[in-house]
């Protein structure tokens, strides 16, 4: 008597099946076996089998590689070499080709019908064998070969329609041909049917997908709420980004007293994405590849498996980002030493022998805080994961920097749930992936509460779905219906193009499967299916919708009936389509946090960020303003203080805020700074600044005057280059910004530098000669209250040049390059006066007036990398009292008495300032280069 074989594609389906035929027959399932054909092979090797043991995907892939690496002669040794893609590709050949007919046909077929290397991989099948048979294995595709050549008491029947391996579907073609006419029959994608509403919904990109999304499933849940008679409403969502997905809904789900909501995700992620995984090939990079990059040490550190507390984890990072010149020993040791983890670690990477040392790192993510069950269901399964790779690598001597190959197709299960009721009130995970997969059917996954009624949100990577096939929800979501995720193609790679050549081809067409795979889908739906679709990736690429958006929407199409702009069939009722733009973003990030405050701008215009502590309303435009008194503690009394205080502006803040608010709150206020310590212009810059200062401190001594001249340019020259050596040497031990190279390359830098800078000497010995440097590096202290335009001026100014004849100075700011620094103006030619965008000199002249004797007669910018006269200086010099004539343009030159011209740029700094202090920090720029490098990239007022 034969058995009958129901076969479906996963093994939580067949329980689900068995389960549900159970519940409604209770005579149970009687001389039925309800299995997968992987499950179902299983058992019958076992019974009728050679007593080897079906090999598994893993120890497949270890021993190609052993193949790959021992196989003799150098045809194979260029052809395949045991890289990770060439092992994959081995064992899918294996995994195809081993039992079948077409091998045999192969191996006395006219051998030039294969190309060398096609003839090389279809040689090692033999060994192959013999290699298995060593060790009591067997490949699926010879047991069921084997059986297929046995009368067994089995009869085969679909449970449900899905995809099967070549092996399987020759095992089928032998023994139960009308299975794989099934398979071979043609599927047609169809309405849905009465009474299943079809809605679509189409996201004009990434952000307005999960919002619309999220708002369908929000619709439903509140019909649901006031269908007073419904006990129970579940939503099914099939997403490519369920992960993504899951984490954005799970915070939106809404909640009230008499409804439970329950979000579960079920899914799965590559071993190195989760947080074990992630720290184990963290640290394998670092200790194990040769170039020990710290970058990999960093990741380890801040890893919840590295035990380092969060505070400590942040300042490590800090502190071994912030120093270049820590060396990978150091940081090694020091990490060590924090670590209480890391010997453990280190074991691991020893050699495959530290298997057990795994079972150390269960209690790691037991105890680590504020971690709730999935979390450590997911790292425990990772750990699981790495154990079984650790052990198959023992068995094959292999070392663990070998174990790429093995680790890279690892995916651990990652589903979860949350549920809310009143207030969210839990997190729980589907412990193991058996508690996850006994259970995918919502009717018996969550207790219900007493009178309360209960919603169900699945959200559900496609290739899991079809372990709920069969199943029924009140709404399914099917998201993604673009060719990206859903394609026609077929594969084409050389294993296709030799097995085309061997005569084997699958009965199923990819075309075919995802038809299929979209009906059922469909066929769980019981009350709305819904299609999503995005029209623009955000990314630069086209998308087109999937074939089976396209083939689904047609069979809505009326005789004569047209499509509209995005497709859709006119007779498509506006009701059964929701469309969502990018304007959405912002309802999406505040959506994301439904329970929390959501930031927001006070006024469009004034955009002052409104602050959600205690601080007084009447505050808030001052709160980020450095003042000349703030020693005042009550609320009122501090408010009236306020009006008499001064505001406290360096020349560089002002420049930065005249040149737009938003610029300068964002660079001067928010400082968003790299933790790296870098050698880039701002290291240079200050370096510099530093050699210039400390060399204009000495020449004095070394020339007896304080300037370069022609005469002495050639002893200034030698004394610069002392100075420089000196200031090298003492950036290493510097607390901040340090000039520090490193590599071959820096350091060649850095000669470069010191030769580029000596020969701006003589530049400079040709620069204004009837002035000296009298002043490098002059501080201006907010003490001093130095009032500039209302406020109070602090800073440092470069370097003063005085005519002491004339009883003249010139500020003097060192620049890397004085490119579009002319601030010059002549009354004649310009009709009004328009503030230059440059004014930090202009600002240090009008100020030193309030300290020096002498009177200012230029604001200049010196361009300390110039090895000529010409554009070697920019700025505004008086042109009746200044010959700049061969190092400055005239663009620079200010045909106005200088102090009425100092005081016109105050007068309109003055103005400004006063939306300073009323807060305002829009987006408003001065000129085009003021947004040249303004870090706000996404700003959409951008100018350049
Ligand atoms: S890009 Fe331009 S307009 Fe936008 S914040 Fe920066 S400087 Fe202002």
């Amino acid at each position: 008597m034969q058995r009958k074989v129901l076969l479906f594609p996963t093994y939580e389906q067949a329980l689900f099946y068995r389960k549900s035929h159970a519940q409604a027959n209770s005579a149970g399932i009687l001389n039925i076996s309800v299995e997968t054909p992987y499950t179902w092979l299983k058992d019958a090797w076992e019974r009728f089998g050679d007593g080897t043991k079906l090999v598994s995907s893993l120890e497949r892939a270890f021993i190609v590689k052993y193949l790959i690496q021992s196989a003799k002669g150098p045809e194979i040794a260029s052809a395949l070499a045991p890289t990770e893609g060439v092992i994959s590709f081995v064992s899918r050949f294996f995994a195809d080709v081993v039992g079948s007919e077409e091998y045999s046909h192969a191996l006395t077929s006219q051998s030039d019908s294969f190309s060398k290397a096609e003839q090389l991989l279809l040689s090692l099948i033999d060994p192959y064998r013999d290699l298995l048979k060593e060790r009591g294995l067997i490949e699926q595709g010879d047991a069921l070969s084997i059986l297929s050549k046995r009368s067994l008491p089995f009869s085969f029947e679909w449970g449900s329609s899905f995809e099967i391996p070549l092996c399987f579907q020759r095992f089928f073609r032998s023994v139960a041909p009308s299975l794989i006419d099934d398979i071979v029959t043609p599927v047609q994608i169809s309405k849905v049917s009465e009474p299943v509403q079809p809605l679509v919904l189409l996201a004009t990109g990434p952000s307005a997908q999960n919002y619309l999304i999220t708002k369908t499933v929000h619709r439903f849940l509140a019909d649901f709420q006031n269908a007073r008679e419904s006990r129970h409403s579940s939503v099914f969502i099939v997403s490519s980004q369920a992960q993504k997905l899951y984490s954005y809904l799970s915070r939106s789900l809404p909640f009230n007293d008499s409804e439970k909501t329950t979000c579960k995700l079920y899914a799965s992620r590559p071993f190195e994405e989760t947080d074990f995984g992630r720290c184990f090939m963290a640290l394998k990079t670092f200790l194990l590849d040769e170039s020990h990059d710290l970058a990999a040490l960093l990741d380890y550190v801040n890893s919840p498996f590295s035990g380092i507390e969060p505070i400590r984890r942040a300042q490590v990072i800090a502190l071994v980002r912030g120093n270049r010149t820590l060396s990978c020993e150091e940081a090694h040791a020091m990490i060590r030493l924090m670590s209480p983890h890391f010997d453990t670690f280190e074991e691991l990477f020893r050699d495959c022998d530290a298997s057990l040392v795994l079972d150390y790192f269960y209690d790691v993510a037991a105890e680590i805080p504020e971690k709730d069950q999935a979390f450590r269901a997911e790292q425990g399964s990772a750990i699981s994961a790495l154990r079984s790779v650790y052990e198959q690598a023992r068995q094959w001597n292999l070392s663990p920097e070998d174990l790429d190959f093995a680790l890279q197709g690892l995916r651990i299960d990652c589903s979860c749930e949350v549920s809310v009721k009143g207030k969210l009130e839990k997190k729980e995970s589907q412990s193991t992936k058996n508690d996850f997969g006994a259970n995918p059917g919502h009717s018996c996954s969550t207790s219900f509460l007493e009178d309360g009624k209960i919603a169900e949100v699945f959200i559900v990577e496609p290739a899991k779905a079809e372990a709920f096939f069969g199943q029924h929800f009140d709404h399914v979501i099917l998201c993604d219906l673009d060719s990206r995720f859903y394609s026609a193609n077929e594969r084409h790679d050389a294993l296709t193009t030799l097995e085309k050549k061997m005569g084997l081809h699958s009965y199923q067409s990819n075309l075919q499967v995802k038809r299929k795979w979209f009906e059922q889908i469909k066929a769980l739906a019981h009350s709305t299916f819904v299609c999503e679709r995005v029209l623009n990736s955000g990314e630069d690429e086209d998308l087109y919708p999937s074939f089976l958006w396209d083939e689904y929407l047609s069979c809505y199409f009326a005789p004569g009936d047209l499509p509209d702009r995005n497709g859709l069939p006119t007779s498509f009722s506006k009701s059964s389509q929701m469309q969502c733009d990018e304007d959405f973003y912002d309802l999406n990030a505040n959506c994301y946090f439904n329970y929390k405050d959501s930031l927001s701008l006070k006024k469009a215009t004034q955009g002052v960020l409104v602050a959600t502590d205690s601080c007084p309303n009447q505050l808030r435009p001052e709160l980020f303003l450095s003042r000349s008194h703030t020693s005042l503690h009550s609320n009122e009394s501090r408010i009236n203080a306020l009006k008499a205080e001064k505001l406290i502006l360096s020349p560089s803040a002002i420049e930065a805020y005249l040149n737009c608010p938003y610029y300068w709150f964002i660079s001067q206020r928010v400082r968003p700074q790299s933790p790296d310590e870098g050698f880039g212009p701002l290291e240079q810059g200050t370096f510099v600044h530093a050699v210039l200062e400390a060399f204009y401190k000495k020449l004095p001594s070394v020339v007896g005057q304080s300037r370069i001249t022609k005469n002495n340019v050639d002893q200034a020259k030698t004394c610069f280059s002392e100075v420089f050596d000196e200031q090298l040497a003492l950036q290493e031990s510097l607390p901040s910004t340090r000039y520090v190279p490193v590599s071959s390359l820096e350091k060649a830098q850095v000669k470069q530098l010191k030769q580029t800078l000596i020969k701006n000497l003589s530049v400079q010995a040709r620069f204004l000669p009837e002035f000296s440097p009298v002043y490098t590096e002059l501080e201006l202290s907010s003490s001093d209250c130095f009032e500039y335009a209302g406020v109070i001026i602090r800073g440092r100014v470069d370097r003063v040049d005085v005519n002491s004849a004339q009883g003249q100075f010139v500020v003097i700011d060192y620049k890397g390059s004085v490119s579009g620094h002319d601030a010059g103006f002549d009354p004649d030619k310009n009709d009004s006066f328009v503030l230059p965008y440059k004014i930090q000199s202009l600002i240090y002249a009008q100020v030193l007036k309030q300290k020096l004797p002498e009177r200012p007669v230029g604001a200049l910018y010196f361009n300390y990398r110039a090895q000529e006269n010409a554009h070697s200086v920019a700025g505004s010099y008086d042109d009746a009292f200044v010959n700049l004539s061969g190092f400055a343009r005239s663009a620079s030159s200010v045909k106005l008495n200088f102090n009425q011209y100092l005081s016109l740029v105050e007068e309109e700094v003055s103005k400004r300032l006063e939306d300073m202090k009323a807060g305002i920090i829009e987006q408003k720029p001065l000129c085009n280069e003021s947004c040249k490098y303004c870090p706000v990239t996404t700003c959409p007022r951008r100018l350049s």
